[in-house]
């Protein structure tokens, strides 16, 4: 598990911020995949707290991947659908989950 360098947070792996594949939900910072970030030992309650902070997140993250990211395509109820296919109502709501959906409790960015 590795902790964020800014708010001592776990981060999550994610591919959805261009160029940088973790991600912190407490500040929003972006990190490299390795060797970027304090890495600690989980214990089973931070291990199913970060899952469950992932599970929280996941429609921000897809949104962020689809909206600033660089996702070619996404899942739409079961279905893939290419990012360039999508309607604009579809892309709407996605540009509002991406902007408005997450709150971070440290609001810091890089
Ligand atoms: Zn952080």
């Amino acid at each position: 598990m590795e902790l964020c360098n800014r708010c001592g947070r776990p981060t999550i792996a994610t591919f959805n911020f261009r160029g940088k594949e973790r991600w912190c939900p407490g500040c929003g910072a972006t990190y490299e995949l390795y060797n970027s970030c304090v890495q600690i030992k989980p214990t089973e309650e931070r291990q199913a707290e970060q899952d469950a902070i992932y599970q929280k997140a996941a429609p921000f993250l897809q949104a962020q991947g689809i909206i600033y990211g660089r996702a070619i395509a996404t899942e739409i109820d079961g279905k893939k659908v290419a990012v360039a296919d999508l309607t604009d109502e579809q892309r709407a709501h996605f540009q509002e989950l991406a902007d408005n959906s997450w709150d971070y409790p440290e609001k810091v960015f890089i």
